[in-house]
């Protein structure tokens, strides 16, 4: 069994100690020992909120509240027909009102 130096925490350690890669030059061993990877990607974690690089791509409340918007345009616009003719210049039918809904949402 070899050892290796890690280059972050400086410690010899054995190769169990550290993640197997491969590189341009072959099968090799990371220059970080696992523990300095984990601390490594949970610092990562608590400074990005995320363990996944997708983090700034959060659809899902957005698009409850254009759901929530949506539902409440389209009640309003069936209970104020004549508002919705004098602003869209189409008839308050449940297709228009979601067409004029889209268009400003
Ligand atoms: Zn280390």
């Amino acid at each position: 069994m070899s050892e290796r130096t890690c280059s972050r925490c400086n410690q010899t350690k054995t190769t169990d100690d550290f993640y197997k890669r491969t590189d341009k030059r072959g099968p090799g061993f990371d220059c970080w020992c696992k523990d300095c990877r984990i601390a490594d990607s949970l610092k990562y974690q608590a400074a990005h909120g995320c363990s996944s690089g997708k983090s700034k791509y959060i659809p899902k409340k957005s698009m409850y509240l254009n759901r929530e918007k949506e539902e409440n345009f389209m009640k309003y616009m069936k209970e104020n027909p004549y508002y919705f003719r004098s602003v869209f210049h189409m008839e308050a039918h449940e297709n228009n009102i979601k067409r004029a809904f889209q268009g400003v949402a």
